[in-house]
């Protein structure tokens, strides 16, 4: 197994591709702490992952909040003993342009897709440097990497945290402390329904997706999950700082 005696910690893991993710790693051998802001979720992941006959635990934790997240960043280090693997996967995408988005929303899009990052990625350096090294995942998306029309709150902060990865990956290299980007392309979760109702429902969407995506199809959690994998283990050993897209050539 990939993943034998790890240790991974998952933000946003209750739902989509973070869940997936969360329950991969798990079949490879990590015990996975499932966190999101909806306790509810990240427990039914973490049952699911049980009944697997894997291991998980729950955390519910805001990541916009600075102390609950560092705190319980520093708590499973403290328990287990060391820190592996963090995904760093919680977002929000807010639809609109220039003058649709207010202020206020372009600070909560920062506060979610770049800030929190930050302030967990801060909190794992130390756990992952005392056992030699670990691998940090970053939630971007391919809009990391392309400018989505109308999402500028969006496109922004996911560029911003790709930037940040990428900083965060030179400054901790000589740690053996390995920051990717993971940029997928539309996947099919119930993160997308904003753009679906921007876009006048699901089928104008798949019409879209159809004319747009050179694959024809949204992707699937598993196929963003076997990404995760790579990034997270020892497959990966010599990537840092890079952006993994998976977006059916979306992006190209
Ligand atoms: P999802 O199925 O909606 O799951 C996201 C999970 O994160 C939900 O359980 C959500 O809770 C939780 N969450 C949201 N805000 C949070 C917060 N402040 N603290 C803790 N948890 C929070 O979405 P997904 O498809 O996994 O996508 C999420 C991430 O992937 C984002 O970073 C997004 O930018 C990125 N991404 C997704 C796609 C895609 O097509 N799906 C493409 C590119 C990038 P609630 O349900 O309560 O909001």
């Amino acid at each position: 197994m990939l993943l034998e005696n790890k240790v991974a910690f998952v933000t946003g893991a209750g739902s989509g591709i973070g869940a997936a993710g969360a329950r991969a790693m798990a079949r490879e051998g990590a015990h996975v702490f499932v966190t999101d802001r909806d306790g509810v979720a990240a427990r039914t992941v973490a049952e699911v992952i049980s009944s697997e006959g894997f291991r998980a635990d729950t955390i519910e934790v805001d990541v916009t909040d600075d102390e609950a997240l560092g705190r319980a960043i520093a708590s499973v280090a403290q328990n287990t003993g060391r820190l592996d693997v963090l995904h760093s996967h919680a977002g929000i995408q807010i639809e609109g342009k220039l003058e649709q988005v207010t202020v206020a929303e372009m600070d909560a899009s920062w506060a979610v897709n770049v800030r929190a990052h930050f302030v967990a990625a801060q909190a794992a350096i130390a756990p992952m440097r005392a056992h030699g090294g670990g691998s940090i995942i970053i939630t971007s998306s391919n809009s990391g990497v392309q400018i989505d029309r109308e999402m500028i709150a969006y496109a922004t902060t996911k560029h911003a945290v790709l930037a940040m990865t990428r900083q965060m990956a030179a400054d901790y290299g000589k740690d053996n402390i390995r920051f990717n980007a993971l940029c997928p392309g539309f996947i099919d979760t119930p993160f997308n329904r904003g753009f679906e109702t921007q876009m006048g429902g699901r089928d104008k969407l798949e019409d879209y997706i159809s004319e747009t995506i050179p694959m024809r199809r949204f992707g699937t959690v598993d196929e963003i999950a076997d990404g995760i994998v790579f990034l997270a283990s020892d497959r990966s050993s010599f990537m840092t700082g890079h952006a993994l897209i998976i977006d059916g050539g979306e992006s190209i």
